[in-house]
């Protein structure tokens, strides 16, 4: 079972689920440390980021972790606050710099790395089980991410939905859980997002 808990900082969406025993959380916003506190008390939990801007990792400090996965071209924004716009939500980079444990690798076994990049370098679809696919903030129910943030790239972003939109074509059973937002389907997002009509 997945859950959600929606974020007070810009109703970011956080993704909570239990795989065989592992807790994954997929962009860990505020309220996410506080509900894995409540459901799983001290276990450490595996964080998996789409993209490292802040409304989508507010609660990082707060969690245990067990590991953290971004995808290699995203460690810049990680690093960089003009480019993850930390201190807007009164976080500070020496939380996130003293951080350890990212993963070098793939996360594996049930999860599947997309590289779609244009919201920000590094940004990335995750598939877990062939069913269930986190888009952060590159595509929405009716809407796609902002490309003109620094680190954005209308071109890269073009691509990434040409990537994006065949792969849902060829997955239509697959339900899509964006990092803002309402949750849809494949078949439903191909129909109702103005973005995929190409
Ligand atoms: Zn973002
Ligand atoms: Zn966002």
């Amino acid at each position: 079972m997945i859950e959600r808990v929606i974020s007070s900082v810009l109703d970011e969406n956080s993704y909570i689920a239990e795989i065989e025993g592992t807790v994954y959380v997929v962009d860990p916003g505020k309220g996410a440390a506080e509900f894995i506190k409540k459901r799983y008390g001290n276990e450490e939990v595996f964080v998996l980021l789409t993209h490292c801007h802040s409304d989508h990792l507010i609660d990082l400090p707060e969690l245990k972790i067990k590991a953290i996965y971004m995808h290699p071209e995203e460690k810049i924004v990680f690093e960089t606050p003009e480019l993850n716009f930390v201190s807007y939500f009164g976080l500070d980079q020496s939380q996130l710099s003293k951080l350890k444990k990212f993963l070098t690798d793939e996360p594996g076994e049930h999860w599947k790395v997309l590289h779609t990049p244009g919201h920000t370098p590094g940004s990335c679809c995750y598939l877990l089980r062939n069913r269930y696919l986190f888009t952060g903030d590159t595509l929405f129910e009716r809407a796609i991410g902002r490309t003109d943030l620094p680190g954005g790239d209308p071109k890269k972003m073009e691509n990434s939905l040409r990537l994006l939109k065949s792969f849902l074509v060829n997955n239509p059973e697959l339900v899509i859980l964006p990092g803002h937002g309402s949750s849809t389907t494949s078949a439903s997002i191909l129909k109702e997002n103005p973005f995929l009509n190409f």
